[in-house]
């Protein structure tokens, strides 16, 4: 379980997270939704320990993520996240980028890390694509191999933050319909998207974010049936 409790974080004079609460349980999808700026990277940053907070807590199993002596590596072992673009090493195969953090990170015999590989890259589909050089892949093949990769160390939590943003629009489909099949096999998610359409089907609740603050959280039915904050419905009438 990620127990988010009143978090605030600033950049200097600028607060980014004005008291964000949300708690996300095994198995659920919980997609944020919200206008540039209104904090959405920076709240998944925090929740694997990447930036510190200046109030509240965020406990991942229990463990207090910002807590004095809670072991940060072993914690973004089990809390993957993918971001918008990820720059694989070039000079490494498909396969080679994948097997890294589990060889390095987790000490992992050669073999067995590209056995764990192997199966999650075909998991996203690119069992043909092993021996590749990332250049060579698609823009969604390669947000493919982010999330393979991710994968590859056998997280509890994946984060994902706009990972189709920056992916030309016949390469989303193929994206989010990886991002379907792990939710459906139960994986706990939070995804940070543009998606409308991905965040109505897919997640269990929708946090819409404005200001720093979630200004409302419900099931999509509710976010995009029947909003309940003004601020909601003028966010959904710009973006549809
Ligand atoms: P977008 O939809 O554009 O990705 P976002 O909701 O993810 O926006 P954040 O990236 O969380 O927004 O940024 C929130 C605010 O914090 C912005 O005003 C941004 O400029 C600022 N900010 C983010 N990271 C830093 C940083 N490392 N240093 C200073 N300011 C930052
Ligand atoms: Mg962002």
């Amino acid at each position: 379980m990620i127990e988010i409790e009143n978090v605030r974080k600033s950049f200097g004079p600028l607060e980014v997270l004005k008291g964000v609460s949300l708690t996300v349980n095994k198995g659920e999808v919980v997609s944020i939704i919200g206008g540039s700026g209104s904090g959405k990277s920076t709240l998944l940053t925090c929740i694997n320990g990447l930036e510190p907070i200046d109030a509240g807590r965020i406990l991942i199993d229990g463990t207090e993520v910002h807590a004095r002596g809670t072991d940060l590596n072993k914690l973004r072992r089990k809390v993957g996240i993918v971001f918008q673009q990820w720059n694989a090493f070039p000079h490494l195969t498909v396969l080679e980028n994948v097997t890294l953090a589990p060889r390095k990170v987790l000490g992992m015999p050669k073999a067995q890390a590209e056995e764990i590989a192997v199966r999650q890259l075909t998991h996203v589909g690119l069992a043909d694509k092993l021996k590749v050089y990332p250049g060579r892949l698609s823009g969604g093949q390669q947000q493919r191999m982010a999330i393979a990769r991710a994968l590859a160390m056998s997280p509890s939590y994946m984060l994902f933050d706009e990972v189709t943003s920056a992916l030309d629009p016949q390469l989303v489909g193929e994206v989010l319909d990886t991002l379907k099949m792990l939710a459906e096999e139960g994986m706990t998610m939070i995804c940070v998207t543009h998606e409308m359409g991905f965040a109505r089907d897919v997640s269990k609740r929708v946090a819409f974010f404005h200001q720093g603050v979630i200004a409302e959280i419900g099931p999509p039915e509710q976010i995009f049936g029947a909003p309940q904050s003004a601020e909601t419905r003028k966010f959904l009438s710009n973006v549809r």
